[in-house]
């Protein structure tokens, strides 16, 4: 069975098998999650993320964590918010699940997902983490990871995946 939760504070601390980076297509950071996450896994990342050639939206890619205690990060990239009608909700679906469908590929038991596209983004985050809770819960079962962690950075997003989960992402 997997064990879906909610966690309040810096994903970049977690000795995950796995955490997901909120990247943007170009792979090579940013700021928010991204910035936080390239500072705390050293320049290694940056020469390893040059390699890979960008991401496109929705979809994603892995490398080690190098210096962070994470084994590894999986990057996708999340869609920006227009007006919900431009494709956002299936793009945001489609990073949790090819996220997902990374870590069943490399055993990962262990696995952490930000707020994929809610800060700079602009994702509105009660339908963000609707989705994101309808794709981890479709996805709980065989190969899937035994926890994952959906981590808010403050209390509103806490709160937010909180009901979101009671309900069961509906
Ligand atoms: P995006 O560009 O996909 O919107 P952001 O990094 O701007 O990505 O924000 C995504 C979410 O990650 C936001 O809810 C933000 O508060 C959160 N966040 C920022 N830093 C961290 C961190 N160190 N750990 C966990 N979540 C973080």
């Amino acid at each position: 069975m997997t064990h879906i939760e909610v966690w309040l504070g810096d994903i970049t601390t977690l000795g995950y098998d796995a955490i997901v980076n909120a990247a943007n297509s170009s792979l090579l950071g940013g700021g928010g999650v991204d910035g936080a996450i390239h500072r705390a896994a050293g320049p290694r990342l940056l020469d390893c993320c040059r390699t890979l050639g960008g991401c496109p939206t929705g979809e994603a890619r892995i490398t080690p964590g190098f210096d962070l205690p994470a084994r590894w990060i999986i990057h996708t990239v999340g869609p920006v918010w227009h007006d919900g009608a431009q494709g956002e909700p299936e793009q945001l679906a489609a990073c949790y699940r090819n996220s997902l469908t990374l870590a069943r590929a490399n055993a990962v038991r262990s696995l952490a997902f930000p707020a994929i596209s809610c800060g700079v983004y602009g994702y509105p985050p009660a339908l963000a983490c609707a989705i994101a809770v309808r794709v981890c819960r479709e996805w709980a079962g065989a190969g899937a990871p035994e926890v994952i962690r959906l981590v808010a950075f403050d209390q509103q997003m806490a709160a937010l995946l909180e009901e979101a989960l009671a309900r069961g992402g509906r």
